[in-house]
């Protein structure tokens, strides 16, 4: 089995429920999908990056382990593309007894599932229609995806938390309906959080936008957070 890998580094994570934990990440190099705000268009195609060995990645990820890794996220481009591969990176950083965390798009229940067993922090992201991920006719389908994910990471007992990115293009009406369908699943008891991150740079939502957001998830599940990207503040890769 082989594996292409376009960038690891150490960081701040920037995002989410655990943002401000120095990070391991090891990028995927692939995405056929197209949101008009993805900052990571280099790692794109297919063929970008490098392709390595199993064994040659997990020694690249041993040779880019830090002291106090909080833990080591598997992104991308899209790394459900190359779930096989995750999966096997995972199992060996969680052998070592460092955390691991999936930054996916949800995409494909089936792929997730075959990864899950492998990843301690799971992050379910829900792509609103504006985000252009993928054309209207196809957008139910990859919500049903993504719930079948929500759903799994939830059973299987995983940190799980939900986060959407919303823009100034983001219509409150398909949000709640989105709300409608996560909160049949999600509950307080069973989420770890859930995380609503505005654009950063392009189409940002206004402030009134954003509370509007907050509101609708609320009644659902007050430990909502309005939380943009960090490190593009600091200045992290
Ligand atoms: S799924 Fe992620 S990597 Fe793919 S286009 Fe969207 S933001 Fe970029």
């Amino acid at each position: 089995m082989k594996t292409r890998i376009f960038e690891i580094f150490t960081s701040i994570e920037g995002e989410g429920i655990l943002y401000g934990t120095k990070t391991l990440f090891v990028r995927l190099a692939g995405c056929p999908y197209s949101c008009f705000y993805c900052d990571t268009l280099d790692a794109l195609p297919l063929d970008s990056g490098k392709e390595y060995s199993i064994a040659e990645a997990c020694n690249l990820i041993d040779r880019n382990l830090q002291d106090n890794t909080f833990k080591v996220n598997f992104t991308g481009g899209e790394p459900l593309i190359q779930y096989e591969s995750v999966s096997e990176l995972a199992k060996h950083v969680k052998a070592q007894g460092i955390p691991t965390y999936l930054e996916s798009a949800c995409f494909d229940s089936k792929k997730f599932l075959h990864v899950l067993p492998s990843i301690d922090f799971v992050k379910i992201e829900f792509k609103t229609i504006d985000s252009e991920f993928i054309d209207q006719q196809h957008h139910p389908e990859l919500v049903r995806n993504t719930l079948e994910c929500l759903q799994a990471a939830i059973e299987a007992k995983k940190t799980t938390y939900i986060k959407t990115v919303v823009s100034s293009k983001t219509e409150i009406a398909s949000f709640k309906d989105l709300l409608d369908k996560i909160f049949k699943i999600a509950s307080k008891e069973n989420i770890a959080g859930f995380i609503i991150q505005p654009t950063t740079s392009i189409s940002e939502p206004a402030l009134e936008q954003l509370l509007e957001f907050y509101d609708a998830v609320y009644p659902y599940y007050n430990e909502v957070r309005v939380v943009p990207q960090l490190h593009k503040i600091i200045s992290a890769p």
